[in-house]
């Protein structure tokens, strides 16, 4: 057990105002492995006012040199990858190899794109008789969850900062280990004092201050639905910006020409990955009616394999949730064809791999996030039908499309109201713009769509 005291504020990690701390837990074994401070609205006054102190000579930094330093933030990442794994493992419950290849991965992979987008991007342009300048937007406070928790941050902080913006950021307080290891990456990567600043601290306290701190510009929030809604009307009262990034309920829709199987196990793979924890997972499968009996017994055998290996859940909240809802799915008349409500396991937060067939369009478990690893399989009578199925719900966040060739599958993705899909399988790019449709959110992170979200243009007239 480790007692953090510090948080990293203003270059140097400082005690905090109050006395109170954060047990971190590992859910795999539910035993209390750290405990990190409690920020309060005093800590966030101090983080913002570091930020602020540190903005104008950050947002003057030449580009360039702005992109050296998150070069040399992405090899300090890249340097200390098992060791940012070893602690998703720890306080998230992730597999090993998952926390290696995605949780410690995809942010070298992202930090690496924001230090070439710094150097590549026009923040000047001319248009007509007028110069525009892409400016930054200013201070941003970032509240992020914890299924991606190193992700999250690195999609808010590295294009906050390739922008020229400074940054507090509030992580979740499940997993505010992998965040304090970023903060000594920072420092390590030589990025001037203020410019990145972390409070740990819990939601309802930390976050709202950070969210309703006058001295923030921008407000960028990854997490459910609810909090989202709360912090957008905040940040709208105060007309700040404001980037949401929601939940999901996302369709993964297998047209008749697909190759069934691989469309079927490439499913239940993307859905028990990170154990169902994932806000763009396609936790809906719609399948042709010719093809449902064939594609649930390939489902129920694929998530069947997975047994216990999946990981825990994040907390015994989140357990208690899932199983919450794999009992609604029972009681609202779905099958189940794998897994069930029991734990599998005595220690630990753990839900098996769950799939539900014969589940209907208005069923609780078709339309509400479950966030843990349960797919619900859908019969669908023809495209119309299934496309009215996936764009059926509040939500447009991710979705995929398989069938006999891709034109076909890219044609029925250009009618899906979500924000990325992906067609035959196609793999992540860090690049692309990823963010939501409807209630799934406002804003876009990642690549140079990513980028713009933390710059806001000022027009010169010659
Ligand atoms: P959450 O409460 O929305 O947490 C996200 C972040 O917001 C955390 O840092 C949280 O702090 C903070 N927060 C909570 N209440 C706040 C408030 N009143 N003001 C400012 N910040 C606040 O999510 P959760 O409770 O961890 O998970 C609940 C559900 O949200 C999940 O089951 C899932 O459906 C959804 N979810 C979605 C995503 C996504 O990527 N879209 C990610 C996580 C969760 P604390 O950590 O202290 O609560
Ligand atoms: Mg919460």
């Amino acid at each position: 057990m480790k007692a953090y005291d510090g948080m990293y504020i203003d270059g140097a990690w400082r005690p905090a105002a109050g006395p109170d701390v954060i047990e971190v837990v590992n859910p795999a074994d539910e035993q209390v492995i750290a405990t990190v401070p409690a920020g309060t609205a005093e800590d966030v006054d101090a983080a913002v006012r570091a930020a602020r102190a540190a903005l104008p000579a950050w947002a003057a930094t030449p580009p360039a040199e702005r992109a050296a330093r998150l070069a040399a933030l992405r090899d300090v990442l890249a340097a200390r990858q098992d060791e940012i794994a070893g602690t998703v493992t720890a306080e998230l419950g992730s597999p090993p190899k998952l926390s290696q290849a995605v949780h410690a991965g995809v942010p070298i992979a992202v930090a690496g794109s924001y230090a070439e987008l710094a150097a590549a991007y026009a923040f000047e342009e001319r248009t007509g008789n007028s110069t525009v300048l892409h400016e930054p937007v200013g201070v941003v406070g970032a509240i992020t969850p914890w299924n991606y928790p190193l992700h999250q941050i690195v999609a808010k902080a590295a294009p906050a900062l390739a922008a020229g913006c400074t940054i507090v950021v509030k992580p979740a307080e499940d997993t505010p280990l992998v965040a304090r290891l970023f903060a000594e990456a920072v420092h390590e990567a030589g990025i001037p004092a203020g410019v990145f600043n972390l409070v740990t601290g819990l939601g309802p306290v930390a976050g709202q201050a950070l969210a309703e701190h006058p001295g923030v510009d921008l407000v960028s929030f990854t997490g459910s639905t609810a909090v989202g809604r709360r912090i957008g009307a905040i940040a709208t009262g105060m007309v700040k910006k404001v980037a949401l990034e929601l939940g999901g309920k996302s369709a993964n829709v297998i047209l008749p020409g697909a190759d069934l199987a691989r469309a079927v196990n490439v499913g239940v793979a993307n859905v028990m990955s990170n154990s169902g924890q994932t806000c763009s997972a396609w936790t809906r499968m719609l399948v042709h009616r010719d093809q449902y009996d064939e594609a649930v017994e390939l489902a129920a055998t694929a998530a069947a394999k997975y047994g216990d290996r999946i990981g825990p859940l994040v907390n015994a909240k989140q357990r208690d949730r899932v199983r919450a809802y794999i009992e609604k799915g029972v009681a609202e008349g779905a099958r189940l064809v794998a897994g069930g409500p029991e734990s599998p396991r005595e220690r630990g937060y753990h839900v098996s791999p769950t799939v539900f067939a014969d589940v209907t369009p208005e069923m609780t478990i078709a339309q509400e996030e479950i966030f843990g690893p349960v797919l619900s399989i859908l019969r669908y009578e023809d495209e119309e039908d299934a496309l009215r199925i996936a764009n059926g719900t509040v939500y447009g966040l991710a979705g995929a499309v398989w069938a006999g060739d891709e034109a076909e599958a890219a044609a029925f993705a250009r009618r899906m109201e979500t924000g990325q899909v992906d067609i035959n399988g196609g793999r992540f790019n860090p690049l692309a713009p990823f963010g939501g449709y409807k209630q799934s959110g406002v804003g876009r992170e990642l690549g140079v769509h990513g980028l713009t979200e933390y710059l806001q243009t000022k027009s010169l007239q010659f």
